[in-house]
């Protein structure tokens, strides 16, 4: 059997790049070629209807089905031009990743058995039924209510895979609960709107809406397809449940922005042709931290279609990988003691009038602004910093999170040095040297000049889950393989709560006869206090960091079920009630769907371990064991007692450490299959994953310490599976 992974070594390392073409000279000649957006709209859609939709995307309008009619109509012409022959409606289930059923658009043109024809109406465009039965739903879907609908989202266009005209959608209960990512994000998109908007007029009054901006830099690692078939554990749970540290991995930081090999080269061309068709803007490509660990980013968009733009990237992903005799690893940590991948959620506010909320401004007024979104934002996650961190907390994303290189399972904020100053200066000043109004030259703010631009390189505090670079806030702590939505929906809802909160309190003040530039300081100085101690520029790597963040109240909870309490807390109910985002019955729903995914994958690791143990690991040392037994037998035929025991005593002590080693593991594999059997009796989903948490998991480093020393001392001919030097070196 070692063989195989010889073979597939040997075969990976003759693979060459497979060629690629761009489909056009220029990019800008195909870029968006199988989207069907406004350049289409103009093309296939009448006046009337543009208007009619830009209307429903832009205002908030209704969609009457006579709308939804004609751009059906022009969608289909659009789709079957382009080869399509199938439509389907795309959701985010509460899966991780999305979801498709496709219908071929041929229906009968009259009665059954009279000729097909092609058939697109706005019917089957705005809604559907698919099977939900089969969908988490944390038992809002009943049997007796099993119905779930997918809904129309015009406000991310249409797109064709291969011969399937995909269509962007919720997904709702028969009841009306989400069931989705999709409904929370846009509901949490709206409500921040609203809650910014009004906080602009404060400053400009002809503010009509404000955008919530989204720029993901997906992380990911990339495995030769033979090595990877060699390795259940990656093929089962994503990531390697054993292997011994390669001598050499990231220590020379060698692989950061190093040269991209050849076939990866041609991999990372191909996916941003695929992309660039699909009008998703990758800008940047290159190394990371690990070897075969990589990155991509695009320009920034729009929080909804940049999240769609994710979910579509990553399955393209993964698809082409496999063109390439790679496979995609999206898990969070595929390997120990290397650098975990993520999806760094590059974050901003901006008003339809083109000013970036979190861009220092060029006037006082602008700075102001500038100023009360920082620190409402800071008070929000200093408020609901457990909350943040439920929002990206996964059974995966736990060993990334305090790991190597990765921020801690903390939620803090690093501001830099100039913010820092500014935020320090306010709150020591009273509102008369703050804020001078002078007749002629208008307000003028008391505090340091923000500079316009914030290239503070050496500023940028790479350990903090949470930091302002320059123009935005950059989440890091989002796992690679999340659906960016789940973070998204909360920060832009605990942002919307926030505002809705300081508008009334300054309201409040305004009532009581304070100026308005008076009422926004004095608030803004009071929440500068209330915030500070989520405020932290040190190493968020350090061990100091975690006792600091613990006398200060923040949230320390590493265990994940627990974290997820955090949705349910009666703050967070009221907070996600008062925007409309979630009701409670969701809030409780999808915390169960959350355990319940929690145990189910800590229970395929734990029954992949147990396989690899009895059926690779075990029967392979066993086999290098009684070829020692053979040497120190046949030495012993040779040679006279005494001296045979000095030539095979480095064999008898290698004989008893298998035994020993092999011994111990036989006795945890048999406890942890006891403790899953136990949890697997709980009926609670919380109670059943937290035992899972603190009863199951113990058990997998144990196992795995003694595996991989057996790693180091048997036969690397014997070995059956490919080593870390070889998953992480061989591209
Ligand atoms: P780095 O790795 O240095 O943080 P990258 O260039 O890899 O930066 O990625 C930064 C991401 O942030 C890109 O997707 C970029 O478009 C995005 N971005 C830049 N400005 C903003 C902004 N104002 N709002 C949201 N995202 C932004
Ligand atoms: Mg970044």
């Amino acid at each position: 059997m070692s063989n195989l992974r010889f073979k597939a070594v040997e075969e990976a390392f003759k693979k060459k790049a497979v060629a690629v073409s761009a489909p056009a000279a220029l990019t800008s000649d195909y870029y968006g070629a199988y989207v069907f957006n406004k350049e289409q709209w103009a093309k296939y859609l009448p006046k009337e209807t543009v208007k009619a939709l830009t209307g429903v995307i832009e205002k908030g309008e209704t969609l009457n089905r006579s709308l939804a009619d004609s751009v059906a109509a022009g969608m289909k012409t659009w789709a079957i031009e382009k080869g399509a022959t199938h439509y389907t409606h795309w959701f985010q289930p509460l899966t991780e990743g999305t979801a498709e059923k496709h219908d071929s658009f041929i229906e009968y043109s009259g009665a059954p058995g009279s000729p097909v024809i092609e058939e697109f109406s706005g019917k089957l465009l705005a809604q559907q039924e698919p099977d939900a039965s089969s969908f988490p739903s944390g038992g809002i879907r009943n049997t007796f209510e099993a119905r779930g609908y997918t809904a129309w989202d015009p406000s991310s266009p249409a797109f064709i895979v291969s011969d399937t005209l995909c269509i962007p959608t919720v997904f709702i209960s028969y009841t009306g609960e989400a069931l989705d990512y999709k409904t929370p994000l846009l509901k949490s998109l709206n409500a921040v709107d609203k809650a910014a908007t009004e906080v602009c007029h404060y400053f400009d009054p002809s503010v009509k809406k404000v955008v919530s901006y989204l720029g993901w830099e997906q992380e990911y690692f990339l495995v030769d397809d033979g090595l990877y078939a060699t390795r259940p554990d990656l093929m089962l749970t994503g990531r390697t449940l054993l292997g011994h540290e390669s001598a050499k991995n990231q220590q020379l930081e060698d692989h950061y922005f190093g040269s991209v090999p050849t076939r990866v080269q041609a991999y990372m061309q191909d996916i941003e042709f695929e992309g660039y068709k699909y009008g998703i803007p990758i800008k940047t490509r290159h190394n990371e931290v690990a070897p075969n660990q990589f990155e991509f980013a695009p320009i920034f968009g729009e929080t909804n279609l940049a999240v769609d733009q994710n979910l579509l990237i990553m399955s393209i992903m993964k698809k082409v990988a496999r063109r390439h005799g790679f496979r995609l690893l999206l898990h969070e940590k595929p390997f120990a003691g290397v650098n975990g991948s993520g999806k760094h959620n590059n974050w901003s506010l901006g008003t339809d009038t083109g000013v970036g909320l979190l861009t220092p401004g060029k006037t006082p007024e602008e700075n102001l602004q500038f100023i009360t979104f920082v620190v409402n934002i800071l008070l929000a996650v200093y408020k609901n910093n457990a909350l943040l961190k439920a929002s990206i907390m996964t059974a995966q994303n736990a060993h990334r999170l305090g790991a190597n290189e990765a921020p801690p399972a903390i939620i803090s904020v690093f501001l830099g040095t100039q913010i820092s100053a500014v935020l320090d200066k306010l709150e020591a000043s009273s509102s008369e040297e703050a804020i001078v109004m002078d007749a002629k030259q208008g307000m003028k703010l008391g505090i340091p000049k923000i500079p316009e631009v914030l290239l503070d390189n050496t500023d940028r505090n790479r350990t903090s889950p949470f930091a302002f670079t320059g123009n935005r806030f950059e989440f890091r702590a989002v796992g690679s393989s999340a659906n960016c939505a789940s973070a998204m929906l909360t920060l832009n809802s605990i942002v919307a709560a926030q505002l809705v909160e300081f508008k009334k309190n300054v309201d409040a003040k305004i009532a009581g006869g304070a100026s308005k530039e008076k009422a926004i300081f004095d608030i803004l100085k009071q929440y500068i206090k209330e915030s500070k101690v989520i405020r932290f520029d040190g190493n968020g790597y350090s061990e100091g960091w975690k006792a600091e963040a613990k006398k200060r109240g923040l949230d320390c909870e590493t265990s994940v079920p627990v974290i997820y309490d955090a949705y349910t807390t009666p703050a967070t109910i009221a907070l996600f009630e008062s925007i409309g985002v979630f009701s409670e019955r969701e809030l409780h729903a999808r915390n169960e769907v959350k355990w319940e995914t929690y145990t189910k994958k800590i229970q395929i690791e734990a029954r992949v371990l147990g396989d690899l143990v009895m059926n690779h690991i075990i029967p392979v040392a066993t086999r290098y064991q009684s070829s020692l037994l053979d040497n120190v037998y046949k030495i012993h035929q040779v040679y006279d007692k005494a001296k045979a025991a000095k030539l095979s005593a480095h064999d008898t002590s290698t004989i008893e450490e298998i035994s020993e080693r092999i011994a111990i593991i036989k006795t945890k594999v048999e406890e942890l299959v006891e403790a899953r059997k136990v949890a697997n009796k709980i009926e609670d989903e919380r109670a059943k994953a937290v035992t899972y948490h603190d009863k199951v998991i113990p058990y997998f480093d144990e196992i795995r310490y003694h595996v991989d020393k057996l790693e180091l001392i048997v036969d690397d001919e014997l070995w059956t599976l490919p080593k870390y030097r070889e998953l992480l070196f061989i591209r």
